[in-house]
């Protein structure tokens, strides 16, 4: 089962794609080591759970089809820096990189949930993130109930506080979860964008509406 709440979107918005066809996303995924964010990132490209991934940071690039659109994806795996603050385990350089941000956190690691609680008010203070970019936080290993330490509903919660999509999802056990997070930001990432065309479109009819009443005062 997958739990979601839908964040609101905002006015404010990054960068868009010209091309009506085609998609063109940037994820940046984050959150503790050990959590599952190349499980996530793995399973999405290759539909696979393979168990182990090493520590490694790799930026993807993956071609799919969505609604009968195509979608160029950059997926950034990031890694959680071994000795450092929370304060520090994001650069400004992969804040400014991303169209959308997927938090994850293991339902049975409490202190990776507030490592996720600690990266969202970070992303929210620096604001090298776009205003619009949405932010997806995802509680994964829901296949280990029996070790859970975080609750559904305070990762729901959460979420919905700070104006965040939530999902709980079992990289290991389902792919088609992991698939509706990937396809859910993507939506967010799109709404975002035809907002931000709105709110230019606006802005050049009342640019142009004062333009000519500027001009018929003079
Ligand atoms: P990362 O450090 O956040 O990239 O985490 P990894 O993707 O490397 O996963 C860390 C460990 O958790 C690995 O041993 C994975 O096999 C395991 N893992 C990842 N997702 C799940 C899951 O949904 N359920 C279970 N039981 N284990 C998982
Ligand atoms: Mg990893």
């Amino acid at each position: 089962m997958v739990v979601l709440v839908k964040p609101s979107p905002q006015l404010s918005s990054k960068a868009m794609d010209g091309n009506q066809n085609k998609v063109e996303a940037k994820v940046l995924l984050l959150g503790a080591e050990n959590v599952g964010k190349s499980a996530l990132t793995v399973r999405f490209i290759t539909k696979r759970f393979i168990g182990e991934y090493g520590d490694i940071e790799s930026i993807y690039s993956h071609i799919d089809k969505v609604d009968g659109r195509e979608i160029s994806l950059r997926i950034w795996d990031s890694l959680y820096p071994q000795s450092c603050e929370t304060t520090e385990s994001i650069s400004d350089k992969q804040l400014q990189w991303a169209d959308g941000v997927i938090l994850v956190y293991s339902i049975c690691d409490r202190s990776s949930f507030e490592v996720v609680q600690q990266q969202v008010q970070l992303i929210r203070q620096t604001r090298k993130l776009s205003a619009s970019a949405p932010i997806i936080i995802v509680g994964n290993k829901r296949d280990l109930q029996h070790q859970r330490t975080v609750s559904s509903e305070e990762g729901r919660l959460f979420a919905l506080s700070s104006d965040c999509g939530f999902f709980e999802i079992s990289a290991a056990e389902t792919y088609h979860d992991v698939l509706l997070v990937f396809h859910e930001i993507l939506d967010l990432i799109k709404e975002s964008r035809a907002l931000k065309r709105g709110m230019a479109g606006i802005k050049g009819i009342v640019k142009s509406v004062s333009a000519v009443f500027g001009k018929k005062r003079e």
